[in-house]
């Protein structure tokens, strides 16, 4: 177990997820809090089969418990998945493929960084709510930076986005949506806005008066002043991506980053870190399985070697020896 897992309620995951089968058990539980249901035709009953997987009683389909989750046929074992859960939901900086790679020994940093590829894909739930009450609007560069650039390496392209974020009474930040845009257009920022922001809700931008903020500061305004809490969620996530992650992420990969930047700062005063990590393995077990080739749609990640995926990246579980499994004995509310 890598020190950063031992942070606030590292004791309970260490104590909950000590072997495969606690963490199979445990996705089990959450897909099926009732008992298991056929995922091709609804029904209650059936029976498990000596290698682990289901069989439907009504229509005899043959299902396993990661089937349709982001775990589907995965090559790493489900401790190490796990750990690479709690440190994306509880560090607070999340973590980087690097780290992730060094940490939990996985052989291979393509392995890694599509672990944290894969989590990052599942964040964004259809249907989440929108932002609500007074709601600061702007769009911003994002992207392209590089500390220490060496070797003559081009920099990175900046990108257009959005960022919308709730303002409290009296003072205070609520929660952020980011998605990148288009162009600088009215025709791209207003599905931004209408997508993100609840009807009713009072939007205050400038963004019509004000195109550029270059052309702001030669009139003499400080755009930080008028929309601060979309500067400071800007900032906030600039520093992000040039701390934890140093700078290197692809423009065809930023939306995804900037969806894991927007998961945790929205989650960032939770009264528990293992109610954010609880939430991200709902969100993971509910989700649809995601190819490896979806997530390098684009460009490849930088540092990988040029080998398949399919190699000797995969680490060896973490197992220790078996505990209680809590979630079938408590009564635990989780549903906060
Ligand atoms: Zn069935």
């Amino acid at each position: 177990m890598p020190a950063e897992g031992r942070g606030r309620g590292g004791g309970e995951f260490q104590a909950w997820f000590r072997t495969d089968g606690d963490c199979l058990d445990y996705l089990e539980w959450l897909r099926w809090p009732g008992g298991f249901t056929c995922p091709s035709c609804g029904c209650a009953a059936g029976w498990r089969l000596g290698d682990g997987r289901y069989e439907c009683a009504g229509c005899h389909g043959r299902t396993s418990v990661t089937a349709g989750t982001i775990f589907d046929r995965t090559r790493t074992p489900l401790t190490v998945w796990f750990t690479a859960c709690w440190l994306f939901a509880t560090a607070k900086d999340g973590i980087s493929a690097l780290s992730l790679q060094r940490s939990l020994e996985i052989g291979s940093y393509q392995t890694a960084w599509a672990m944290l590829g894969r989590l990052r894909s599942v964040l964004v739930r259809p249907g989440r709510d929108r932002l609500t009450g007074r709601v600061e609007v702007d769009e911003t560069f994002i992207g392209g930076e590089e500390p220490g650039l060496r070797g003559g390496r081009a920099r990175g392209k900046k990108v257009l986005t959005g960022i919308a974020v709730e303002v409290k009474e009296p003072k205070g930040i609520g929660r952020c949506r980011m998605a990148l845009l288009a162009d600088a257009s009215s025709a791209s920022l207003h599905p931004f806005v209408t997508g993100h922001v609840e009807p009713g809700a009072t939007v205050i931008t400038d963004v019509h008066q004000r195109r550029s903020q270059r052309a702001a500061r030669a009139r003499g305004d400080d755009p930080g002043k008028l929309l601060p809490a979309v500067h400071r969620v800007a900032s906030l996530a600039k520093r992000w991506l040039l701390s934890t992650h140093q700078g290197s992420v692809e423009e065809a990969h930023l939306q995804s980053y900037l969806d894991e930047f927007v998961f945790r700062f929205n989650r960032r005063r939770s009264r528990s870190r293992g109610l954010v990590f609880y939430r991200l393995l709902e969100l993971a077990a509910g989700h649809d399985p995601v190819r490896y080739r979806s997530i390098v749609a684009g460009k490849r990640p930088r540092k990988i070697p040029p080998t398949p995926p399919a190699g000797r990246g995969h680490p060896p579980s973490l197992e220790r020896p078996p505990a209680e499994r809590p979630w079938r004995a408590a009564d635990l509310d989780y549903s906060g």
